[in-house]
C-alpha cells in the first residue's frame, strides 16, 4: 500500500503521524511511505532520518494526498485536508468528530474511510491509542505543577522534592486512571507526598499494589475532598466518566480555603476541567490565578513534548496502521477492536456515539 504522512497544519502541533522508525516497519512488509518535507521537524526527524527508513519525501501536502492510498495524521483533518481526502483513501489520526460537526461533514463529503484513533479500543475495554497521551500529560502535569510551585512563576515558592530537614510538595491527585496514577507515580518518585482520590475500588487496589503502599488512595466524596484539599499544595485533576464532561469535583469557595500560591493543574480541562473555575490555557500562557490560587490548565499538555509523545504514540499505532497497510478495510473484519474505530466509511457515520452527538441519522 502507498501510506503518506503530511506534516501537521494545527497551530502548535508539532508531532508527527509516523516516525522514522514506524516508516522503517512499514518498508520492511512492502510498502512504500511518502513523507511531506519537514513533517518530522518539529519532533526532531529530519527528512534524511525519514529517507534512510525507506520513506520518499515528497514537496508538499498535495502530493502526499494524490500519491497515497492511507494517510497517517496526528490531528484531525482541517478544511484543506478534508478537501483533498477521496472516497478510495483511508484516513488514520485523531478525529473527535463528536463536537466536530463542520470536520464530519468534510469527511462525509470526501467519502473516505476515516478511522479515529480515539475510539480503538483492546481487549480489557480500554482505549489503547489514547492512553500514550494521558501517560505523557500525567508525567508532564507533575513537571509543571513543580515550575509553577516556584516563587517567579506564581506559586508559593515551595521546592516540589523539598531538602532534608523541610517537607516536600503535598500532591492531591483527582482520578486515579492513565494520568492520575503516572502523575501520582512521578510526583512519588520526586519526593512528594502523594494522595488519590478514585472512585473505582479495584483500581485503588492496583494503586496501591503498583506503588508498594507509597501512594495513599481515598474513595472520592465530597468529605474526602474538603479534607485533602486543604492540605495540599498542588492538585492535579485526571477525572474521567466516559461519554460525559468532567464532574466539577472542586468548587469556587473551595480556593478560599486552599494555601495561598498553591497550584491547580487541570489535565481533564479537554472535557471540561474538573475544577469549578477552570478554562483552557495555551502554553505560551499557561497560568491564571483565582483566589490565590494558580491555575494551570492547558488543553494540549503533551504538545510541550512532541518527540516522545510521536514516538509513544507510534508504539501504539503501528501494529493497527501495519494492519490496515497489509489488508486495506479488510483488516476490520479480522480485528474488532480497530473496527470499532471506524467513524466514517462512503458518506455514513458508522460510529453510534458521533452520529447521536451530531443529531444525525445513525
Ligand atoms: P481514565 O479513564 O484512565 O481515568 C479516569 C479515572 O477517573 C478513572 O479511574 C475513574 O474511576 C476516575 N473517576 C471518575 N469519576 C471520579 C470521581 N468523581 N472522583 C475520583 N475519580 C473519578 O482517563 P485518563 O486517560 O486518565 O484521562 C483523564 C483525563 O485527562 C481525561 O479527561 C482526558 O481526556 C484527559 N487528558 C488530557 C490531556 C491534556 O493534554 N489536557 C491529555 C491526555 C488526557
Amino acid at each position: 500500500m502507498r501510506v503518506g504522512v503530511p506534516s501537521e497544519i494545527k497551530t502548535n502541533e508539532h508531532r508527527v503521524g509516523l516516525t522514522p522508525t514506524a516508516v522503517r516497519e512499514y518498508a520492511a512488509r512492502g510498502h512504500s511511505v511518502m513523507v511531506q518535507a519537514g513533517a518530522g521537524a518539529g519532533a526532531g526527524f529530519t527528512d534524511e532520518d525519514y529517507r534512510k527508513a525507506g520513506a520518499s519525501i515528497a514537496p508538499d501536502a498535495a502530493a502526499v494526498f494524490s500519491g497515497s492510498d492511507m494517510i497517517v495524521k496526528v490531528k484531525e483533518p482541517q478544511k484543506v485536508e478534508w478537501e483533498m481526502l477521496r472516497e478510495d483513501q483511508i484516513l488514520y489520526t485523531y478525529l473527535h468528530l463528536a463536537p466536530d460537526p463542520e470536520q464530519t461533514q468534510g469527511l462525509l463529503a470526501s467519502k473516505c474511510a476515516a478511522i479515529a484513533y480515539e475510539t480503538v479500543t483492546d481487549a480489557r475495554g480500554g482505549l489503547p491509542l489514547l492512553a500514550p497521551m494521558s501517560e505523557v500529560a500525567g508525567r508532564i502535569a507533575v513537571f509543571s505543577a513543580a515550575e509553577t510551585l516556584l516563587k517567579h512563576n506564581g506559586g508559593m515558592g515551595l521546592l516540589f522534592c523539598g531538602v532534608p530537614g523541610v517537607a516536600p510538595a503535598r500532591v492531591l491527585v483527582l482520578g486515579g486512571g492513565v494520568v492520575g496514577l503516572n502523575a501520582a507515580r512521578m510526583a512519588m518518585g520526586l519526593g512528594a507526598e502523594v494522595v488519590v482520590l478514585e472512585r473505582s475500588i479495584p483500581r485503588m487496589a492496583y494503586i496501591d499494589e503498583v506503588t508498594g503502599g507509597r501512594v495513599i488512595t481515598r474513595y472520592s466524596s465530597i468529605g474526602a475532598i474538603d479534607e485533602e484539599i486543604v492540605k495540599a499544595d498542588v492538585v492535579i485533576g485526571a477525572v474521567l466518566v466516559p461519554g460525559a464532561s468532567a464532574p466539577k469535583l472542586v468548587k469556587r469557595e473551595h480556593l478560599a480555603k486552599m494555601k495561598p500560591g498553591s497550584v491547580l493543574v487541570d489535565v481533564a480541562i479537554d472535557q471540561g476541567g474538573c475544577f469549578e473555575t477552570s478554562r483552557p490555557t495555551t502554553h505560551e500562557d499557561p497560568t491564571y490565578v483565582i483566589d490565590g490560587v494558580v491555575h494551570y490548565c492547558v488543553a494540549n499538555m503533551p504538545g510541550a513534548a512532541p518527540r516522545t509523545s510521536s514516538e509513544a504514540l507510534n508504539n501504539a499505532t503501528l501494529p493497527f496502521g501495519l494492519a490496515l497497510a497489509d489488508h486495506g478495510l479488510d483488516a476490520l473484519k479480522k480485528d474488532p477492536h480497530l473496527a470499532r474505530g471506524l467513524n466514517v466509511l462512503k458518506g455514513q457515520i458508522t460510529y453510534p456515539a458521533v452520529a447521536q452527538a451530531l443529531g444525525l441519522e445513525w
